[in-house]
Parts: C-alpha cells; sequence; structure tokens
C-alpha cells in the first residue's frame, strides 16, 4: 500500500490529464494563427518553465547540486509546477527512482525496459505516465517535510491553470492556443532527456546504463541532454562536459548559466562541479594527453 492517500493519488491523475489535454488545445492555434506576440508567449513560457524544472527541480530540489534560499526553492517549484509535469514530491520521487534503478526493471521511464525499439522508445516519451509507474512507491521525506512543498506538490495543478487563464486574459483563444502549444512543446522536450538522451549519442564517460551525451536534446532541454555526464556525475550543477581528444571539455548548458546567473545575484551559492581530477578519471576513452598529470594535480573545473 502506497504511503499516501487516494486524494493525492487523484490529484497525480491530473498530470496526464492535462498533459492530453494540451496535446488537442494546441490545434487552437490553427484556427487563430500566430501572431509575432504569441510565437514570444510560446518561447517565454517555454524558457521560464523549463529552467524552474531543470534548476530547480532537478539540479537543486533533488540532486542538491547547489544552495538556494528557500524561497528560490518555493517559487522555484511553484513555476516549475506551472508547466503541467506534476509538483515537486512526485517529480523528485519518480527521478529518484530514475537513478536508483536506471534503465533497470524498477525505472519507471527507460526506452529499454519494460520494451525495446519504438515501443521503448514511446514508452519513455510519456506512456508510462498513463500506468501505474505514475504512483511513486514512497515519496521524498524532506519534500514532504517541507509544508509550502507539500501544498505545491498536492496542488500542482493550480498554477497551471492560473497560466491558462493569465494568457486567455492577455491574447483570447490565440495566447490560450499558444500556451496550450507551449506546454506540449515542453513536456515532450522533457520526456526526449528520459527516451533520447538513453538511446542515441556518445558516451564519454564509464556508467552502468545507456545514458547519452545528445546534443539536440541539449538543446532543447536547456542543457539537460549532456545526460551521460549528469549520471556520471549526478551531484554536478553543470552537465555541458564532455571529454574530446583526452581533455576536458564544455558544452553549452543554459541551466548552469542560468544557475551562474543566480550566483552572481545573491540567490544561489556553493555550486559543486567535478574536478577535471575527477572527469578524466571517468573518461571512457582514456588517450590522456601528458597535460592529464597537472591536471590531476588539482586544477578545478569550479568556475
Ligand atoms: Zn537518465
Ligand atoms: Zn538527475
Amino acid at each position: 500500500m502506497r504511503p499516501y492517500s487516494s486524494l493525492t493519488m487523484a490529484s497525480y491523475v491530473i498530470c496526464p490529464t492535462q498533459i492530453i489535454v494540451s496535446h488537442f488545445g494546441s490545434l487552437l492555434v490553427l484556427m487563430t494563427g500566430l501572431s509575432w506576440g504569441a510565437v514570444g508567449w510560446i518561447i517565454l513560457l517555454y524558457t521560464i518553465r523549463g529552467l524552474a524544472t531543470t534548476s530547480i527541480y532537478h539540479r537543486l530540489l533533488t540532486h542538491k547540486s547547489y544552495k538556494a534560499p528557500v524561497l528560490v526553492l518555493w517559487v522555484g517549484s511553484i513555476v516549475a509546477a506551472a508547466a503541467g509535469q506534476l509538483g515537486p514530491s512526485c517529480w523528485k520521487a519518480h527521478h529518484v527512482n530514475h537513478h536508483q534503478h536506471v534503465d533497470g526493471e524498477l525505472d519507471p521511464h527507460s526506452p529499454h525496459t519494460p520494451a525495446q525499439g519504438i515501443r521503448g522508445f514511446l514508452w519513455a516519451q510519456g506512456g508510462w505516465l498513463l500506468t501505474s509507474r505514475l504512483f511513486p512507491d514512497k515519496l521524498p521525506r524532506d519534500v514532504e517535510s517541507d509544508v509550502a512543498l507539500k501544498l505545491i506538490d498536492r496542488f500542482h495543478f493550480i498554477p497551471l491553470i492560473a497560466l491558462a487563464l493569465l494568457s486567455y486574459a492577455l491574447g483570447g483563444a490565440e495566447y490560450l492556443g499558444a500556451f496550450f502549444l507551449s506546454t506540449t512543446l515542453l513536456f515532450h522536450t522533457t520526456q526526449a532527456v528520459n527516451s533520447l538522451s538513453h538511446i542515441v549519442g556518445n558516451q564519454p564517460f564509464i556508467t552502468d546504463d545507456q545514458s547519452r551525451n545528445n546534443g539536440f536534446v541539449a538543446f532543447l532541454a536547456l542543457g539537460e541532454g549532456w545526460h551521460n555526464l549528469h549520471h556520471a556525475f549526478p551531484l554536478s550543477s553543470r552537465h555541458g562536459i564532455t571529454i574530446r581528444a583526452g581533455q576536458v571539455a564544455y558544452l553549452p548548458d543554459a541551466t548552469f548559466s542560468f544557475i551562474k546567473l543566480l550566483e552572481s545575484l545573491g540567490l544561489a551559492s556553493k555550486l559543486r562541479v567535478p574536478t577535471e581530477a575527477d572527469l578524466l578519471g571517468r573518461a571512457r576513452n582514456g588517450n590522456l594527453q601528458p597535460s592529464w598529470l597537472s591536471v590531476a594535480a588539482g586544477t578545478s573545473a569550479n568556475s
């Protein structure tokens, strides 16, 4: 029996429901057309909610890859909930399960199990949310003990509905359609990290899973597609890192840039990033340059 009420389960069911509604709602733009203002609205909502999901839900709340004032965590979680992809407790529970059981039977959304090929892809791309995998066996204690986060989790659908109403108030059916389209695109981008970044891409680091660095997903998912680095170093606030010719190389990572912006504003601190020695130590195809010794001697990548 799951350690939460049937009312909580009912609130989680709203997530796939609102994603399905968003898919159909996107068709509104076929009737209204899209002005440049509405296109800007799509991009704005996509970027803000995307960054909240990646920098707050994922890198702060789940992996604690940097520190931030609790207000940043609460406000960021409300914005992330407005993406329509569940509240902080359920989101973290799924993601912790993913890391603990990655690409195994208990991974909630691996493209390699329980199905492979196109069926595995569709499962990881959102199909899993339509099954009992939607309900985690347990919820993270740290999130459940924070009253504000717990409230955001159980009422995760309120920020999404508020944003839909705001969109309609701003520009009628056209902006409402833009909101639905932005929500649908962002949903598939997040799911592409679960699917494509475990199927296509390179593996510069040694891990026990199928995680890949995928530049296409990294562009769409604001840096989250550098997923092989993430599974090799889950505590790193920076995901955009690879190995080229035996040397550490840094890649565009919009979420890390956003966290650095928060840091410059005094809203983030103690960013965790592996040293180049750590990175080279996990490099898959060694071929380390002679400079490895000097790097291993203490050069930090924490910049
Ligand atoms: Zn993964
Ligand atoms: Zn993660």
